[in-house]
């Protein structure tokens, strides 16, 4: 039995974090494969939690041993899904959600064509200044940089299979996760799973 692979992209504060972490919370079928990164860790964030945090030098020699099913270079940072965790989840049934960019999707799309992919977006430039601006994290400078990756990150919402607005955010939870209840119904994946019983009910007598 295997679940099915779910991408998420979204620009930095569209609130795709959020949205997935109460997703998880939700519905314990659904699971987020933690990805690799050379980042550095942001305060309040944990090693293996919320990524696995490499070194370029580690990072560069999971690509050489063909570890990662897609990476890609995201701002000034390389970022990574590992290979070996997504298919372990998925032999488990479980359903996997990758939260990756857009050329990270574009990879997954061509390695794995029935992988289903969503797009989030805010509601307005003015509210996701306000909600980049609100981490406070990082300074007015990055921000700007982030507002311009985030438009170009955007550019790209035409190559998802389904688009979340999140506007208010219980709605937008309702939305994401009627996608994954409708998939769950999908025809070839209920006789996947209920071939027994759906062969028994259909005999001809
Ligand atoms: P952040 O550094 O803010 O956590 O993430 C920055 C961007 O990197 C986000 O757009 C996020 O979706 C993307 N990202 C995170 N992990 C991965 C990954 O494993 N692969 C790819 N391609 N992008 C990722």
């Amino acid at each position: 039995m295997a679940g099915s692979l779910y991408i998420i992209s979204a620009p930095s504060g569209a609130g795709k974090t959020s949205l997935v972490s109460k997703l998880t919370e939700k519905d314990s079928r659904i699971q987020v494969s933690i990805s690799s990164t050379t980042r550095p860790k942001r305060p309040g964030e944990e090693d293996g939690i919320n990524y696995v945090f490499l070194s370029v030098d580690a990072f560069k020699q999971k690509v050489a041993e063909n570890d990662f099913l897609e990476h890609a270079q995201v701002f000034d940072n390389y970022y990574g899904t590992s290979k070996s965790v997504v298919e372990s989840k998925l032999a488990e049934d479980k359903d996997v959600i990758l939260e990756i960019d857009w050329q990270g999707a574009q990879q997954v799309r061509k390695l794995i064509p029935d992988a289903v992919s969503i797009f989030i977006l805010p509601p307005s430039l003015k509210e996701l200044e306000k909600r980049l601006k609100g981490r406070g994290t990082d300074s007015e400078e990055v921000i700007e940089r982030r507002m311009s990756d985030a438009v170009n990150e955007m550019k790209h919402f035409n190559e998802f299979d389904y688009l979340v607005i999140n506007n208010h955010f219980d709605t937008a939870l309702a939305e994401l996760h009627s996608i994954f209840l409708a998939n769950r119904q999908a025809c070839a994946k209920q006789y996947e799973k209920h071939n027994v019983m759906i062969n028994e009910l259909t005999q001809q007598h």
